[in-house]
């Protein structure tokens, strides 16, 4: 088998993003960014079905600028053979993704595409649906296991009522959830040999697809500053002032 993983840059998780005065978007430009943590789930996930027998190649495409081959960096050394990167500057929305990842699909033809069930910048949780929907591919989203038999894949969900156990003809797409593995970590070693390995980084306007952005955002703003705690003497005053707010939120 062969593995697509893709990996998407992304403001760091652990930093406080802080939204531009003028309300058009975040303020990047300072912040940390990192691989998407979903994604780490998907390559994890892709690096051990090799490690397994099951996959002969694992190929990480990431689309994004020039400082994105950071993450195919981190893929790189946690085990994937080699990247694409599709280099572009302008904002991707989850279908220009989708559509990109379409034609490295048709370029590579793996039999399964392994994605992070939302990138945390966004938190579209699209691209990975948009791409089977593209491809008429069968997809299971948010794969807390996968395993592979004669048939195709079996991946479970966790849902509401328990696990679910799906089976699935490749090629498929399946979009990775937290609980799927645990993330390996890499140390120098690893980075170095990543360097090493082959990265085929081309304009994604070579493509020739149309990835202008379709939605337009409207304001971004902060969420409300959190107020002060308060301490109180005993329970049936906490129950006082919860009616009382409670009351006050429905006068207005
Ligand atoms: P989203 O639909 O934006 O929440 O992203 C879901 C998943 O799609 C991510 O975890 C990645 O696996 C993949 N993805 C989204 N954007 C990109 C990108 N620019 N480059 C590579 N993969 C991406």
């Amino acid at each position: 088998m062969k593995i697509l993983v893709a990996v998407k840059r992304v403001v760091d998780h652990t930093v406080r993003i802080r939204v531009r005065p003028d309300g058009s978007g975040v303020d990047t430009d300072n912040a940390r960014f990192s691989i998407n943590p979903f994604c780490k789930h998907a390559v994890e996930a892709a690096v051990q079905l090799a490690e397994h027998g099951h996959a002969d190649e694992v190929v990480a495409v990431t689309i994004g600028p020039a400082k994105a081959n950071d993450v195919l960096l981190v893929a790189l050394a946690m085990g994937a053979d080699r990247g694409i990167h599709l280099v572009t500057e302008a904002r991707t929305e989850p279908l220009a993704v989708a559509k990109l990842l379409k034609a490295v699909v048709e370029e590579e033809k793996p039999d399964l595409v392994l994605l992070g069930k939302q990138a945390v910048d966004d938190d579209a949780n699209q691209t990975g649906q948009m791409l089977a929907g593209l491809l008429d591919w069968p997809q299971a989203t948010f794969a807390s296991g996968i395993e592979v038999d004669h048939n195709g894949l079996k991946i479970t969900r966790e849902v509401d009522y328990g696990r679910a156990t799906y089976a699935l003809k490749t090629p498929a797409i399946v979009t990775a959830d937290l609980r799927l593995n645990e993330p390996r970590n890499t140390a120098l070693p690893q980075v170095m040999k990543a360097k090493k390995k082959p990265v085929d980084t081309r304009p994604a306007a070579d493509l020739g697809i149309d990835i202008a952005p379709r939605l337009t955002v409207e304001k971004v703003s902060p969420p409300p500053e959190r107020t002060g705690g308060q301490a109180v003497g005993s329970v049936a005053e906490l129950v006082d002032i919860i009616a009382e707010t409670a009351t006050a939120g429905e006068r207005t």
